[in-house]
């Protein structure tokens, strides 16, 4: 089975002890790809920098309604035109926690889902209690191209959302028992959605209690095939290529013919441990070491 991580924040503290080599038992598991989410200018850039470093490895720029009072258009600017940033997120609204005041998170709300279509770029959504305002801001600025993130609406929501040819994504919660998803994962189309962790956060059942990882995803894909009777693969495989449309990823680079370097060595690890001095990777090589 063959999993694509849409959603995790590993640039975080939380996986500051073992990033590297958590990263590398994802891809050695059936993680082919990571979409690593920025959330304001620090982790937005460290998304950047986790994506430089790994082949398979992307990222997304923007500031989380909580984080909106920081807004800054120009780093949003500058982070778009990256190769390695696929798309405009996590932005929104939170109207649960409201650490940032209403009219800020709309005002910082609208003005990213306008650069992410002026960019041609696809916006993952964080909404929490706020879905009509969230939807309305995403109609008005003409977004084509949106997944709402760890989806918490109803059938009705759902609905309206996949009538815009929209996806909703799907973390750990779907395996909680006081999930009121069941509903929405029977009733969307195999076409529209995908699967994340949403890591650090949100750990799947019967995980709960410990730092999540993209390890678990697995765990989201068999949930929602148990609910809705089909097989982990089937479920697994329609979010896999709902992602790579979704993020238009690319494909890899060619690999260049050339004597130094080679095909297949993780030499080019950035963080190799041998003694020598690490070789800069440069974008368009980037390291090979990921199948
Ligand atoms: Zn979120
Ligand atoms: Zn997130």
């Amino acid at each position: 089975m063959r999993l694509f991580e849409t959603h995790a924040h590993l640039d975080l503290p939380e996986f500051d002890a073992d990033r590297e080599s958590l990263i590398h038992k994802c891809f050695d598991s059936g993680i082919d790809y990571i979409i690593n989410v920025g959330f304001n200018k620090e982790t937005s850039l460290n998304s950047l920098d986790l994506a430089q470093k790994h082949l398979h490895i992307f990222a997304t720029a923007g500031y989380h309604p909580h984080d909106a009072t920081d807004f800054d258009a120009e780093l949003i600017k500058r982070l778009a035109r990256e190769k390695n940033v696929l798309a405009i997120g996590e932005i929104g609204l939170d109207f649960f926690r409201n650490y940032s005041p209403y009219t800020v998170q709309r005002e910082v709300f609208r003005n990213q889902a306008h650069l992410a279509v002026d960019y041609d770029k696809p916006i993952v959504v964080h909404n929490r209690d706020a879905h009509q305002e969230c939807f309305k801001i995403l109609k008005e600025v003409g977004a084509k191209d949106v997944v709402f993130h760890c989806f918490s609406g109803d059938i009705i929501f759902a609905q309206q959302v996949l009538d815009e040819g929209w996806l909703i994504s799907f973390t750990g919660n779907v395996t909680y028992p006081n999930s009121n998803l069941e509903d929405v994962v029977r009733m969307m189309p195999l076409e529209q959605f995908m699967i994340e962790t949403d890591c650090p956060y949100l750990t799947p059942h019967p995980h709960r209690g410990q730092r999540n990882s993209p390890l678990y995803l697995h765990l989201v894909a068999e949930k929602i095939a148990e609910m809705r009777g089909v097989t982990p693969l089937e479920v697994a495989e329609n979010a896999y290529n709902n992602a790579l449309k979704f993020f238009r990823v690319p494909p890899d680079p060619v690999k260049p013919v050339t004597k130094k370097g080679g095909a297949k060595g993780s030499k080019s690890s950035k963080s190799s441990k041998s003694g020598k001095a690490p070789v800069k990777v440069k974008a368009k090589d980037k390291k090979k070491e990921m199948k």
